[in-house]
């Protein structure tokens, strides 16, 4: 008789004879009676043993394989799809033994340590949750594959041993054997490679593919990590990519978790979001929209204020809705906060019994707090917080205050959803020492009316790069790229490769651009991020089968592990002895 699935069976089957095997999931032993809740991939079904001597040896997550009769139960359970039945065993065979377990694998909120959790990961994995989260990482891939698939896109695999790939992060590197003292690198994206694919005439690319970035993993990263990357042929403006994506994140939320999403999702200028949100990342479930308040308070009686608007700084308020009530203590720790963030200080006006309060209104006069009230759209019983300084730091500091605040206030409401697309972002930046670097990545475009001031005015220049951005985290990133070696040569300059350089790390996409390299243009999805918030998970961890740990260790292979003299040898690579610095 073949194994039938134990989570199908249910009243249609009264009488009938099967054959189950999985795992012991429950274990009540009675005496006379044992019941057994057995689970297998579809599901739990209860097995009852009477007068089978071998059903009491039996331990929780035992693997076995009975024969029984299906039989309506007498207690119903309405919690289980199986409920309205059970299997009277007849047979019993017992396939593999458990050891005790370090932790139950029935429970939905997992009971033990993360470095036991990922140590035992086989059993971790047996938890309802993990399997429904890697069932659901399927679905949402599948659904991405066929969407994709329909629409002329095809999946191209790319190397993995290559060599350095600039996302900005560090390489994780690979010594070659047969050529000693030179290393490959595991690619942090295959930016180079679909550039490549899409000049070779794969007009429409993708792949749902493993990157790697040795970065100290702060707050919930992976050194290695799942894209959904595309690039597309002919692609000179972002708004058919924006159709694209919009078609295919609606169809992923439709086909995961049911939800409809509206498109086209709002397009918002970088520049704008900083200034309404602080961020680039904003979170639109919520208003509380940030306000620039510094032509106002230009030439005002608070010094204070007024020199701010004097140095070209900026005076901006956050609206808080329904928190005027909050006590002077909160209001200390509200500052003590915008402190933390870089703020001078920070300064409150509650809008009450139709008046408005602050300690400011002596100097500035109630009219013009009114009317800064107006202008941040606040109603009676809210409360303003405003603050005076450079503006990156005030916006900064406002829109990690605006997150906050939302959360604890319960603002955002539960289950809902709010996408956008983040536009025209600046093409270069400075880094650490104040020079010139890419915001994206060199083959980002430059905005077709700013190219006037690339050399002039770099840091005016607008890319055409683009990030997807959901319930207020970055969830995909790309851009239109460079299709001129001329251009391409020119970006690199501005960022300080010289010709040899260039050729020596990127000398292939240049000789690429000179045989017929079509306009094009793509963006890659942080997979895992996206399925975490699909199935609901805070954890990127919690929707990979095997991820690594805060310091990038796998507790269940012990990886990164030693290796032999005898590899080192064949390498050519000696491991020098940590020398230790006094402090
Ligand atoms: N390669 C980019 C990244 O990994 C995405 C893109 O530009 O398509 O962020």
């Amino acid at each position: 008789m073949l194994r039938e699935a134990c989570g199908l069976l249910g009243i249609k089957d009264e009488g009938r004879a099967v054959v189950l095997a999985g795992w012991v999931h429950r274990l009540r032993d009675l005496g006379g009676i044992t019941f057994v809740d057995l689970r297998d991939q579809s599901g739990l079904v209860q097995l009852v043993f009477r007068n089978i001597p071998e059903a009491h040896d039996l331990s929780l997550e035992d693997v076995i394989r009975v024969k029984g009769v299906v039989r309506r139960r007498e207690a119903p359970n309405p919690k289980l799809p199986t409920g309205e039945i059970e299997v009277l065993v007849e047979e019993l065979e017992i396939l593999s033994k458990s050891k005790p377990l370090p932790f139950p694998v029935d429970t939905d909120e997992p009971r033990a340590n993360e470095e036991t959790r990922l140590r035992f990961r086989f059993l971790d994995l047996r938890r309802e949750r993990m399997q429904r989260n890697l069932r659901l990482r399927h679905k949402i891939c599948l659904s991405i594959r066929n969407y994709l698939s329909e629409r002329g896109f095809i999946e191209v695999e790319t190397p993995y041993l290559t060599r350095s790939t600039p996302e900005g992060a560090r390489d994780f590197l690979v010594p070659s054997r047969l050529e000693p003292g030179k290393f490959y690198a595991l690619p942090q994206s295959p930016q180079l490679f679909k550039q490549t694919l899409v000049i070779s005439g794969i007009e429409r690319y993708f792949q749902i593919v493993r990157c790697f970035r040795d970065e100290d993993l702060r707050a919930d990263r992976q050194p290695e990590f799942t894209q959904l990357d595309l690039e597309m042929a002919f692609l000179e403006e972002p708004d058919e990519l924006f159709t694209l994506i919009e078609g295919l994140v609606a169809h992923v939320f439709r086909e995961a978790i049911g939800v409809e999403l509206e498109v086209p999702f709002p397009r918002i200028p970088y520049a704008e979001a900083m200034l309404r949100y602080g961020t680039d990342k904003p979170d639109l479930r919520f208003g509380m929209e940030i306000v620039d308040l510094s032509e106002i308070f230009r030439g005002c009686d608070l010094r204070l204020f007024a020199e701010a608007v004097e140095r070209g700084e900026v005076i901006r308020v956050l609206p808080v809705p329904g928190a005027a009530r909050k006590s002077r203590s909160e209001l200390k720790r509200l500052e003590d906060r915008a402190k933390e963030l870089g703020l001078g200080g920070l300064i409150w006006a509650k809008y009450e019994h139709d008046a408005i309060s602050s300690p400011i209104a002596k100097f500035v006069g109630e009219g013009l707090l009114r009317r800064a009230a107006e202008q941040a759209h606040a109603e009676e019983g809210d409360l303003l917080l405003l603050a005076a300084g450079p503006a990156e730091t005030v916006a900064e500091a406002l829109g990690t205050l605006r997150g906050e605040l939302a959360q604890e206030l319960g603002l955002i409401p539960e289950g809902s959803w709010a996408l956008a697309w983040i536009v025209d972002f600046p093409l270069f930046k400075l880094d650490e020492e104040g020079k010139i670097a890419s915001e994206h990545h060199p083959f980002t475009s430059p905005h077709p009316d700013d190219l006037p001031y690339l050399e002039s005015d770099p840091l005016r220049v607008r890319a055409r790069s683009y990030d997807l951005v959901i319930n207020g985290v970055e969830i995909a990133s790309g851009s239109i790229r460079i299709h001129r070696r001329d251009l391409q040569e020119r970006i690199f300059k501005l960022l300080g490769l010289t010709e040899e350089e260039a050729w020596e790390k990127f000398g292939f996409l240049l000789r690429a651009l000179e045989y017929g390299a079509p306009p094009h243009g793509g963006i890659a999805f942080g997979l895992d991020r996206l399925v975490m918030m699909l199935v609901g998970e805070s954890s990127i961890r919690e929707v990979i089968a095997f991820p690594k740990t805060a310091t990038g260790a796998c507790p269940l292979t012990g990886a990164p592990a030693e290796v032999t003299e005898e590899q080192l040898r064949e390498l050519r690579l000696k491991i020098e002895p940590e020398v230790k610095t006094r402090s």
